[in-house]
């Protein structure tokens, strides 16, 4: 390549220190991109690349470029596909520059950063996060909004924890060290879809910090602000100071079992419509909505501060008229912390202003309704906010009321507001009113009724008659300006003398309001903390208004919160299930867990309801600790430290995770992780392998939950011989989902009811599938020769076992899961009743079923349950077990 143009050269400097970075070089009114962003750019953004240079073709430097005033649409475009742009503007006016014009780097917009165009969803936060290694194995996070200044750190140990934390935040781009390994570094971006970006200043030197007490944390502080400074080179006074908090101080809630939960958006379409979010979202700003969205992705461990949410709830709930104010009054304010954000980072504008001045005006109102419930809780966060009533009457003094989007018009600031102002806007309107006299006064003298003053920029004020009117004019009244096609204009000196007052004014007035919405800007500045702290109280409020509204929408309860473990849930529902489903048709179930009751294992045919009963309790115990009511007629509930679940098969394959590995891994999660104090749900664990080795393995993660850990658990499964492990496991007890045979079809209750379930119903959901008929009806045959076939168990005696499930648990710890079957294919299917004894298994085994055996099992086949009473139903059994025991 021959040698550079000074440009190019100034061009290829910068650009050398944003590497990772879009350039966007101005150039007049285009900001241009050279070389490879240039080639990259064309594509992305579908525009023309054409080059620069003469000569020849590889002299040519490849280029694309955008006008600067619809830049922010690009810039969007780019920063949404996960890029960064730096914006290089001029620096020095071009005519006054002595060889290439300066320029510099004014801002890099990031996926972390950006703060234009409307990326940011209303009720989403955007959060930059920050990683620093504070010792082996523990990490320092830092996570900042920039859109609202909140800024929190913590403390986490271990890689997995580290992922987990870091997922909560939905970060849309990372600062790490640039000392991270390659593995690290891919694995982050995989796992969590992110910008990688690297900053390895970490110099203090701000008070954002001065309530962080660990060394280590605060330079995780610092490594985020420090990049922050880079790429924004703006003012971050609206950065609130970081807050250090535990994980512990949260409901632990994993990636996956909020994924599988469904918490704040689907798991297959990503939609807010379907999740818990969607059916607690009654909230009337869109603070709120983001302060709900952050609640149920931390629901609170403290029952204190539960109880406290729930009993405004309560009130809210009792107090319909003061709701129903307070939602109206919530409706008029718009988004606080975002404006103050704006304000802070210099883009804000008049219209802004005017939604501040609107918001605050609902404020006194707002803590008056929230003051007349009564309610110690709404007392408190009354006394955390401030009304901010200075800055309110000084908006409403200097503001009009509809000011146009840009600052640089005038059309501002009130008149009134500024006395240099007024006298301007005098001139201006005198001006104009005597304009006005002079056309009245021209026509009548000339007698010329279309005669008329109008205004161009180029010419200035003129006199305009028609072609046709010009013999009518006196000679020599006007001098001359400019000819039309059908028309003459003209002036007079007195008309050039009141256009010069106008214009100067006007220029004047435009340049005042300008300076004097700076100066306003710079008084709204020093709000930004009492802002700040005024919309976190108005979230919490419009978040427990919007408990209220639901709970009476949806007739929910207040839940009970105990210190006993104990789990007691009449009529509960699926919050999100009830909503999908007719009106009335969902059927709600109870539950009972305590500690001499800790594990239900769940059987019933697929599709009956077993997931969702599952699902039902983990919601329902996630929403009252984020402090709203429960979908039950009653519910007693104790304080979860963690929840988990594998449920549903979402499997990772994108990460070359099999179904069956993903659900191990899961399983490991809850089994190395979960407390006294946890709930933890297994669905159908097991069933990615064969038969029997994914029963044994479900078997042992039973035993080891109930030995182990005495966590709550739920499990389900449909390997109903496993039903048999209540008799030896005193804390589990078996429940079934009901379903009934009618007319050779299936039919669904979605009831649980005590005891096991007698068959798996697979045939049955297939046909509902609508598999070939042929096929099913091979299937009930198999099945049939199955049933009929020589059965014994691989159901172990309990004791013994439990030495061989450490076994099986530590190959889970280590995730190196054995899937040899052969040994399980040597095996054969469970007795009906009962386990068998070790000792005597060969002999066992060989086993059939008596004839009496037999002709009981006949006669509870031949049951039609659908035409017996339950009184008859016991008559039966009783029949039965006599019959028995004979
Ligand atoms: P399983 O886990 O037993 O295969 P699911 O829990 O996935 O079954 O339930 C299957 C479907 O049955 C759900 O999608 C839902 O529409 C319906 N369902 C489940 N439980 C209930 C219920 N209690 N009331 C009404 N419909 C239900």
């Amino acid at each position: 390549m021959s040698k550079q143009t000074p440009m190019m050269e100034q061009y290829l400097r910068i650009k050398a220190q944003y590497e990772d970075a879009f350039l966007f070089f101005r150039l007049g009114d285009f900001y241009e991109l050279f070389l490879e962003d240039a080639i990259k750019a064309a594509k992305e953004l579908e525009i023309t690349l054409t080059s620069r240079g003469k000569g020849a073709e590889e002299d040519r430097i490849p280029m694309c470029g955008v006008p600067y005033h619809s830049a922010e649409q690009y810039i969007v475009q780019l920063i949404k596909k996960g890029y960064k742009v730096a914006i290089c503007e001029q620096t020095e006016d071009p005519q006054q520059a002595k060889g290439v014009v300066k320029r510099e780097v004014v801002q890099v917009i990031t996926p972390g950063t950006v703060m234009e165009g409307n990326i940011i969803e209303e009720k989403d936060n955007n959060y930059l996060v920050s990683i620093t290694p504070l010792a082996e194995d523990r990490f320092g996070i830092a996570a900042v909004d920039m859109t609202t200044g909140e800024f929190k750190v913590t403390a986490i140990d271990g890689l997995e924890g580290l992922y987990h934390e870091v997922a909560v935040y939905k970060p849309k781009e990372l600062v790490i060290p640039s000392t991270f390994s390659e593995d690290m570094q891919q694995h982050l971006q995989k796992n969590l879809g992110v910008t990688l970006s690297f900053e390895d200043g970490q110099a203090v030197d701000n008070t954002l910090f001065h309530k962080i007490e660990e060394e280590a944390l605060v330079k995780t502080c610092a490594r985020l602000l420090n990049y922050l400074k880079k790429t924004t080179k703006r003012s971050l006074d609206h950065l609130q100071p970081a807050i250090y908090y535990m994980a512990n101080e949260y409901m632990g809630v994993d990636v996956h079992s909020k994924r599988n939960l469904e918490l704040v958006e689907t798991l297959r379409e990503k939609k807010k419509q379907g999740s818990l979010l969607w059916v607690l979202d009654e909230t009337e700003t869109a603070m709120g909505g983001r302060h709900l969205k952050q609640w149920i992705e931390r629901p609170l461990v403290s029952k204190d501060l539960i109880e406290k949410r729930l009993s405004l709830v309560e009130t809210l709930l009792d107090r319909f008229f003061e709701r129903e104010s307070l939602r109206e009054q919530l409706n008029g304010v718009y988004d606080l912390e975002r404006l103050s954000g704006k304000v802070a980072f210099g883009n804000v504008n008049g219209r802004d202003m005017i939604q501040l001045k609107r918001s605050l005006q609902q404020v006194p109102q707002i803590f008056e309704t929230a003051a007349k419930l009564g309610n110690g809780y709404a007392d408190e966060l009354i006394g955390q906010g401030e009304n901010c009533e200075g800055l309110r009457e000084l908006l409403e003094t200097s503001l009009q009321e509809e000011p146009p989007l840009s600052i640089t018009e005038g059309n501002i600031i009130k008149d009134g507001y500024n006395q240099e102002l007024d006298k301007y806007r005098d001139a201006m309107r005198n001006g104009k009113t005597w304009i006005a006299g002079l056309e009245q006064q021209e026509r009548a003298e000339t007698g010329i009724k279309s005669l008329k003053i109008g205004f161009n920029k180029v010419f200035g004020y003129y006199i305009e008659v028609t072609k046709a009117n010009i013999p009518h004019l006196p000679e020599g009244r006007y001098e001359r300006k400019q000819t039309l096609s059908n028309a003459e204009r003209y002036i007079t000196e007195e008309l050039k003398e009141k256009e010069t007052l106008i214009l100067e004014a006007e220029e004047k007035s435009v340049k005042l309001e300008y300076e004097l919405f700076m100066e306003i800007r710079e008084k709204v500045k020093a709000y930004i903390r009492p802002l700040q702290k005024l919309a976190s109280v108005i979230s919490t409020l419009d978040v427990l208004q919007s408990f209220a509204e639901v709970a009476e929408k949806n007739h929910y309860v207040k839940p009970k919160v105990v210190y006993n473990g104990e789990v007691k849930i009449t009529d509960g529902r699926h919050p999100v299930v009830e909503k999908m489903i007719d009106e009335g048709d969902y059927v709600s179930n109870d539950i009972h867990l305590d500690h001499e009751q800790e594990m239900l294992l769940i059987t019933g045919p697929n599709m009956a309801g077993k997931s969702t009963y599952m699902r039902q309790l983990a919601l329902i115990s996630i929403m009252a600790q984020v402090g709203s009511f429960v979908p039950a007629s009653a519910a007693t509930l104790p304080v979860f430290d963690q929840i988990f679940t594998r449920i549903g098969a979402a499997d990772d394959l994108a990460q070359g995770q099999s179904t069956f590995m993903v659900e191990m891994l899961e399983t490991k999660h809850a089994v190395s992780r979960a407390t006294k104090n946890s709930l933890i749900l297994l669905d159908e664990i097991g069933r990615g392998t064969s038969t029997y080795d994914g029963m044994a393995l479900a078997q042992a993660i039973i035993e080891y939950i109930h030995h182990e850990i005495g966590a709550k658990t739920l499990f389900s499964t449909h390997y109903h011989e496993l039903t048999s492990l209540a008799n030896d496991l005193p804390r589990l007890k078996n429940v079934h989902v009901s379903a009934i045979e009618e007319d050779g079809k299936v039919v669904f209750l979605h009831k649980v009811i005590d005891g096991a379930a007698d068959r798996s119903y697979g045939i049955y959901v297939a046909e509902l599938a609508e598999l070939p008929p042929k096929l099913i009806s091979r299937a009930k045959t198999i099945l049939h020769d199955f049933e009929n076939g020589d059965k014994h168990s691989i159901v172990k005696e309990v004791d013994e076992s439990h030495q061989a499930f450490e076994e099986v648990s530590a190959a889970v710890e280590e995730t190196v899961i054995d899937t040899s079957t052969q040994q399980a294919h040597d095996m054969e299917q469970l007795t009906l009743f009962g386990t068998i004894d070790k000792e005597n298994e060969e002999e066992s085994s060989k086993k059939k079923l008596s004839s009496k055996e037999k002709t009981i099992v006949d006669e509870i086949q031949k049951l039609n349950l659908l035409h017996i009473t339950p009184i008859q139903a016991i008559q039966v059994l009783d029949e039965l077990q006599r019959k028995l025991r004979k």
